[in-house]
């Protein structure tokens, strides 16, 4: 399958005292074409400030100080870095490439606005169509998602939290993006309609063929959704793997942890247990792994060493409870 979007060491940091935070450090991620990529992770891991680097919307404090984003076009086209690009060439990226949408759907759209002024703003500009076919094309779109097209003419504020959150997503989708970032577009709704806006978005999914990168805390609802799964802490990747592998058998601690904090949305009921301790400050990384102060499992080489991302089936995990076993393997290999 085709990369539809490759980061390599992407580093962000936040200026605003002496001391830099170092809330991404050195993510190396690949998003495949069509693939629905879910990243997890406790509040402050540095998800939300990895996509809004990704897709250029951060704001100071927050620079990105390394890396590379590349997007990669179609039948072959040279991929373009992101990270490289001038606003204006941004500008004719947003909407026609990638949409995002974020967990508030209250800011995304405009208050003063009616739903149809806002849609059709969007596709007169980036599509050329008029104020007629435009008000026709929104109708549609907001029907993909279930809301009813005489609500063009309502004010954000006249929709329930569910509605707003969908419109926001029907107008992330409507000039036909590529790639569709969501950060926590279903936080702020009741559990009901969050299965049917993950539902709604993964039929849309298969219509249309975009791909989808998927931000939560919530790691059993990335079950429902995701192809395919990445886990932050501390500003790092620390486990990638297909959705079911990575929750059923994961191989990191730390996404052991987060599995067994949040319940799943089927099956089995499971005891709930909390991670002990909290995620470190950002300013000053713990020596080793970041996660050894909080880690059942830690051991000698812990606190001491950093392990790094490495492959591991069809995953990656960043343990050494892992790379001591496959450094005994090569070992034995080479042995052998
Ligand atoms: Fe735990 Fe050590 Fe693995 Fe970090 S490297 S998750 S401390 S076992
Ligand atoms: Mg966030």
């Amino acid at each position: 399958q085709e990369p539809l979007l490759t980061v390599r060491g992407l580093h962000v940091d936040y200026f605003d005292r002496a001391d830099p935070v170092h809330a991404v450090s050195g993510v190396d991620l690949t998003l495949l074409r069509g693939e629905t990529l879910g990243i997890v992770g406790e509040s402050g891991c540095g998800k939300s400030t990895l996509v809004t680097a990704v897709t250029r919307l951060e704001r100071p404090p927050a620079v990105t100080t390394a890396g590379s984003v590349l997007f990669h076009g179609k039948d072959g086209a040279p991929p373009v870095d992101l990270l490289t690009l001038t606003d204006r060439q941004l500008g004719a990226l947003r909407w026609e490439k990638i949409a995002v949408v974020f967990q508030s759907a209250m800011n995304a759209l405009n208050p003063v606005l009616r739903l149809g002024a806002q849609f059709s703003d969007v596709l007169r500009r980036h599509r050329g169509l008029s104020k007629k076919e435009a008000l026709t094309r929104a109708g549609e779109l907001l029907g993909m998602v279930g809301i009813p097209a005489d609500r063009l003419r309502s004010y954000a504020h006249e929709l329930s939290g569910g509605m707003r959150q969908r419109a926001t997503i029907a107008l992330a989708l409507a000039c036909e993006p590529d790639l569709v970032v969501m950060d926590e577009p279903t936080t702020a709704v009741d559990v009901v309609m969050q299965r049917q806006i993950l539902r709604q978005v993964s039929r849309l999914k298969r219509e249309l063929g975009f791909s989808v990168i998927f931000i939560t805390h919530d790691l059993s609802l990335l079950i429902e959704i995701a192809d395919r799964i990445a886990v932050m802490y501390a500003g790092k990747v620390v486990e990638t793997g297909p959705a079911r592998q990575l929750y059923t058998d994961p191989k990191h601690p730390y996404t052991e942890a987060l599995r067994g904090a949040f319940p799943p949305l089927h099956g089995p009921r499971r005891e709930i247990t909390g991670i002990p301790g909290s995620p470190p400050g950002l300013r000053v990384l713990p020596q080793g792994c970041a996660f050894h102060p909080r880690c059942a499992h830690r051991f000698e080489p812990c606190d001491r060493t950093t392990p790094p991302l490495l492959a591991l089936g069809a995953g990656e995990a960043a343990c050494h409870l892992h790379q001591t076993v496959r450094g005994e393997e090569d070992h034995h290999a080479r042995v052998s």
